[in-house]
């Protein structure tokens, strides 16, 4: 496995790659690495020639400084993970790589999917996604990027992205690694004491029953409320909990598929997960 610190030697290995035919699969994410960025590696091997992974807190995706002050950093450890799980190649960026001076942010006309749920809660989140992302897939020019179900909302922001930018990546959209206990897999669990490890599994419960209830024809606007009360009264603080449409998520329209979404504060960590309709 290499390891690789600038963009620059990166892109041209990549190049060489390229010039023999073979694919690559890349799986962005922010290290801390659990069994849920694992089983992107895993998606991206059956299917690539060779993948790249990147390992890359971005500053400019997050609104709260002190969300980005404490989130975990364990390099030593996702460096062991990914040459257990068979990566090729693993970027390492300083912030200055990806932004060098002079970077331009450019704007990204994400429409509606900026203003709701994630996009209400954080502004210039998706926008700081966008940049990097868009950085990224320049620097390592995959044919196909994976990413995780449980990130649906960024998901259906980096499809919007590639269709605005034109890169021929395809995008791979993986199911969401849950915990035995359902708790959807995160680096920010690992701040949650153990206490709040055990209460933090009925998000999952919340979301499989609201989105049971709605098929089974209940309520929507009282099917939000039930779920969201339930959270409130183990400790959550709500900041959303939605039915919506799984491809747009605008209000749920008949004969389409659904999504329950929700994020919940225990403490100061912020959990976010979601369910869709099978
Ligand atoms: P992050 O490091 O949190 O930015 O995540 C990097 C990628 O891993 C994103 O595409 C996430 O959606 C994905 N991911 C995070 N948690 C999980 C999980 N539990 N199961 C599957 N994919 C995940």
């Amino acid at each position: 496995m290499r390891i690789f610190r600038r963009a620059a030697d990166l892109t041209d290995h990549r190049l060489k790659l390229d010039n023999q035919g073979l694919s690559a699969g890349f799986v962005p994410t922010m290290g801390a690495l659990h069994e849920g960025h694992i089983s992107l590696v895993n998606a991206a091997k059956a299917s690539s020639d060779f993948v790249i992974v990147s390992i890359f807190v971005n500053p400019t995706q997050f609104n709260n400084k002190e969300d980005l002050a404490k989130y975990p950093v364990t390099l030593e450890k996702d460096l062991i993970m990914l040459e257990a799980a068979g990566c090729d190649m693993v970027f390492v960026p300083s912030v200055e790589e990806i932004y060098p001076a002079g970077y331009q942010a450019p704007h990204y006309a994400l429409g509606r999917l900026e203003q709701l749920l994630e996009g209400a809660y954080r502004p210039g989140h998706f926008q700081g996604v966008c940049q990097v992302v868009h950085r990224l897939l320049d620097i390592t020019q995959p044919t196909h990027l994976y990413m995780g179900q449980k990130d649906l909302q960024q998901c259906m922001v980096i499809r919007r992205l590639l269709e605005l930018t034109g890169i021929q990546t395809q995008l791979v959209i993986l199911p969401t690694k849950r915990e035995a206990t359902g708790l959807a897999m995160s680096s920010r669990n690992m701040r949650l004491s153990e206490a709040e490890r055990v209460h933090a599994q009925l998000l999952y419960q919340v979301l499989s029953d609201t989105l049971l209830q709605y098929k089974l024809g209940g309520d929507i606007d009282r099917l939000e409320a039930d779920g969201a009360g339930r959270l409130q009264d183990a400790g959550f603080t709500v900041d959303y909990l939605k039915i919506a449409d799984a491809e747009t998520l605008e209000a749920p329209v008949a004969g389409h598929k659904a999504a329950v979404l929700v994020a919940a504060a225990l403490g100061s960590v912020r959990l976010i997960d979601n369910v869709i309709e099978a």
